[in-house]
């Protein structure tokens, strides 16, 4: 007899700290039959996995993937398949470079239930830990995600021009390896190089590191301070309010 369809539960489990995992996404959590994480959720809220509960860490380090993202569909889609409750744990929200439409579309594609549990992006809660408001009336209208990583031809895709004229926040990701160029792509596109900026690494957690800098001493600060993989890269004078 086939076993009835399990479940997929496909939650943020925020930048980290465990206070920011919602009480939607602890309530499925604890009631997993297998969970499946990434190197990005934070090591309290693995705690919280069940005793009972099976471990799949797909853990991918910066740059390298040692699950594959196929792998990673076909085990969501055989454990429920098989009848398990599974939670897939990402870090910050899914949906926010998280690749978690792609896991999705397996499941749809075979009829899997599937739900999805909003986190607390590492976007904007790693920049209010670090004391930067992602918007403040007096300073901006608008605030943008960017993507800081490398295509598959080696190009970033960013357009500069795009983002200087539009004047608000400017929150890079996946971006430590690649502040020299962000940083003069931007002041090429008129940007001042005193331009407030700030990395913060490990945002929320209690190894959390801020440096405010400015646009043209960003990439040097980076090298200076050792800033690491996970960081943010935010870009423009909201910065300014993070002493305050
Ligand atoms: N879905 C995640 C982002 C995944 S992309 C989210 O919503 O937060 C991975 C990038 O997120 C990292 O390269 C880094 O730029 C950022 N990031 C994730 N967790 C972080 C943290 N605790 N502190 C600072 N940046 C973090």
């Amino acid at each position: 007899m086939m076993a009835e369809m399990g479940k997929v539960y496909l939650i943020g489990a925020g930048p980290g700290d465990p206070g920011l995992l919602t009480v939607k996404g602890r309530d499925c959590l604890v009631k997993a039959d297998v969970v499946v994480y990434d190197r990005l959720v934070g090591p309290k809220i693995l705690e919280m996995i069940p005793e009972s509960a099976e471990r799949i860490d797909v853990g991918k380090n910066s740059g390298h993937h040692p699950v594959p993202q196929p792998e990673i569909s076909r085990i969501l889609l055989e454990k429920a398949l098989e009848g398990k409750c599974v939670t897939r744990l990402k870090g910050g929200d899914s949906f926010v470079f998280g690749r978690g439409g792609e896991e999705l579309e397996l499941l749809a594609a075979h009829g899997v239930p599937f739900e999805v549990v909003p986190g607390v992006t590492s976007a904007f809660a790693g920049a209010a830990y670090a004391g930067i408001p992602v918007t403040h009336r007096d300073y901006c209208a608008s605030v943008h995600l960017i993507t800081g990583h490398r295509q598959k031809n080696g190009a970033l895709s960013i357009d500069y021009e795009a983002l200087n004229r539009l004047k608000g926040p400017l929150v890079f990701m996946m971006s430590v390896a690649n502040i020299d160029e962000i940083a003069q792509g931007l002041m090429a596109a008129g940007m001042s190089p005193d331009m407030p900026c700030a990395l913060v690494e490990n945002g929320t957690l209690p190894s959390q590191r801020k440096c405010l800098t400015t646009l043209a001493l960003a990439a040097r600060k980076v090298q200076e301070a050792q800033i690491h993989s996970p960081a943010l890269f935010i870009v423009g004078r909201v910065c300014l309010l993070s002493e305050t």
